[in-house]
């Protein structure tokens, strides 16, 4: 089954021409990099208005504000779907991707795999199936047609143990199953107390913190886990190298042109020149 994800912007600051340059960047890397991993496949496209979108969308709206202090929240709308919430900042493409593959792996947040816990006393554990929390950071995250998108885990970042020649997270930084790499972090439920636990890296330090009482059956355990490390977030983006971001400036000023700039490449540009060459000779004979 095909997923149909729209992205819709509702901040000035990306318009229609930057949000299809991301659209397609993000439709190319779940094509090419993450439906054979995950076995899920999804088609990602443009709209300028949520009434745009085909019902039965997942809508992924980008904003300046958002309720949540996290940079992206998922959650169900009152059709049940999934859908999430960006806000917006220079490397908004970077949360978008995040969004949009775990929303993917997982549609409703709740998804956990079995394994050993971090915290050697508890034993086994429920892994809730994240799969950019861990290697979410911008230093190790890739760009497609010049935009900034995330790494992510593969199925064996959860499983049970390790197997020679893996592949654990899609850049290859991720080097063993359930590792947590700086400014990532990892959650999972511990069934005896019914607690949600943590593993972060913060600032180069390894902790572990008790998040608390699982919520509610039916509330999503995604916005909980994301709701406790929302500073931790920020912190992983601000390290984002100054490549690959689809807009550097704060301004909102300029920030299409730059996008179209990085995404167009010299031939790209040559290519589309003759076309519009092609195309007025066309009108002129006609
Ligand atoms: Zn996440």
């Amino acid at each position: 089954m095909t997923s149909q994800i729209a992205l819709v912007s509702e901040t000035p600051h990306v318009s229609l021409a930057e949000l299809t340059i991301v659209a397609n960047a993000l439709q190319k890397q779940v094509t090419r990099d993450f439906s054979l991993l995950w076995t899920v496949t999804a088609t990602v496209g443009a709209f300028q208005t949520v009434e745009d979108a085909p019902v039965g969308s997942w809508h992924v709206v980008i904003r300046d504000d958002i309720v949540s202090d996290a940079a992206g929240i998922h959650q169900l709308d009152a059709s049940h779907q999934p859908f999430a919430l960006v806000r917006w900042a220079a490397q908004w493409s970077l949360t978008a991707s995040h969004e949009i593959l775990e929303m993917l792996a997982d549609p409703f947040g709740n998804r956990l795999m079995p394994g050993d816990s971090p915290k050697p006393d508890q034993g086994r554990v429920l892994f809730l199936v994240e799969v950019c929390d861990p290697c979410q950071s911008a230093a190790v995250a890739y760009t497609v047609n010049g935009v900034l998108v995330s790494d992510f885990c593969t199925p064996d970042y959860f499983a049970p143990s390790g197997t020679s020649g893996a592949r654990y997270s899609f850049s290859g930084a991720v080097t063993e199953p359930r590792q947590v790499l700086p400014d990532g972090y990892l959650t999972w439920l511990y069934p005896a107390t019914g607690h949600l636990w943590q593993l972060l890296m913060e600032d180069g330090n390894r902790r572990l913190t008790d998040v608390g009482p699982q919520p509610p059956a039916n509330a999503c355990l995604r916005v909980t886990s994301d709701r406790a490390t929302a500073k931790l977030r920020s912190a992983a983006y601000a390290r984002a190298p100054r490549s690959g971001l689809i807009s550097r400036s704060e301004d909102g000023r300029g920030l299409r042109e730059e996008a179209i700039s990085k995404a167009a490449s010299a031939s790209s540009t040559r290519i589309a020149a003759t076309l519009r060459q092609q195309i007025q000779r066309t009108n002129r004979s006609g």
